[in-house]
């Protein structure tokens, strides 16, 4: 038996639940009747655990969270005065002020192509938050993250982990927010300056929400968050921290749309969330 069989065999019921939540479907090979087994020409079975996701609908352009091959630190954009005075201000500001501050936010360009800012959804003190990296196309038109096809393949992740951006017990709660609160023309990646204007947002959202764990979703959340280009491949699997809370690291949903062999991976660093 290969490792990743023996690891779908140990699977509880629970836990193949919370892989079916998530779209992740399992299946071991059929047992070979003794005499094709003995037949040493045969190929070795197929890998125990495989995916067999449908190909998303048309997506709109997603912006490729893949994680750059070389670490190097990120480049700090030097903030203008002005810029400083700001992330000051933003720092001292409640709740209503903060979301009224984005709405009218007009610190870098793309204040000009949004439909909506993107503020943030779920309960102010989960003790959960989630961080994504930009408003799509459909967040952009609805002024709240993740209500996108990845929208939905996170809610599933949420609810295999007993939780929801609805819910309003903490505990059993997140709240969701991004790097950057309007969306890039074309879902172009954020640029660096864009990611620096915005930064005292989410510093502030999670200053209000003290949640108790962070869950850093692509590379863009990362890159703000721990000040790395390390890949999320060298980053998942141990708990790092930003400002004292601690985070986990974790494939974007967008990416796990593309690539959903890689699912099983996101839900390693989902037990790893729930056992902090
Ligand atoms: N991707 C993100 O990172 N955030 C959203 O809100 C939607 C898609």
């Amino acid at each position: 038996m290969t490792a990743d069989e023996r690891w779908v065999r140990e699977l509880d019921a629970r836990q193949r639940a919370m892989l079916a939540e998530m779209g992740v479907k399992l299946w071991l090979p059929k047992p070979r009747p003794a005499a094709a087994a003995a037949t040493a020409a045969e190929p070795e079975p197929p890998a125990a655990l495989a995916v067999a996701e449908p190909a998303p609908p048309a997506p709109a352009p997603v912006r490729a969270p893949v994680a750059a091959p070389v670490a190097v630190p990120v480049p700090a954009p030097v903030a203008a005065p002005a810029a400083v005075a700001m992330r000051a201000d933003i720092a001292t500001l409640d709740w209503p002020a903060l979301r009224e501050a984005v709405a009218g936010c007009r610190a870098c360009g793309l204040c000009e192509s949004r439909r909506n800012t993107v503020f943030g959804v779920g309960h102010t003190q989960a003790d959960w938050m989630i961080v994504g990296e930009a408003p799509g196309e459909n967040e952009d038109r609805q002024g709240e993250p993740f209500v996108g096809a990845a929208g939905q393949l996170l809610d599933a992740m949420l609810r295999a982990c007993g939780r929801s951006r609805t819910s309003d017990e903490a505990a059993r709660s997140v709240y969701i927010a991004n790097v950057l609160k309007c969306r890039p023309p074309a879902n172009r990646n954020p640029a660096p300056e864009e990611v620096l204007r915005c930064e005292p947002y989410l510093a502030r959202q999670v200053a209000l929400v003290k949640p108790r764990l962070i869950i850093a979703m692509g590379r863009f959340a990362v890159q703000s968050l721990l000040k790395t280009t390390e890949p999320i491949g060298r980053l998942r699997g141990r708990v790092h921290h930003y400002e004292g809370v601690p985070v986990i690291v974790t494939y974007h949903p967008a990416y796990l749309l593309r690539t959903p062999i890689d699912k099983a991976k996101a839900w390693a660093d989902l037990c790893m969330a729930m056992a902090q």
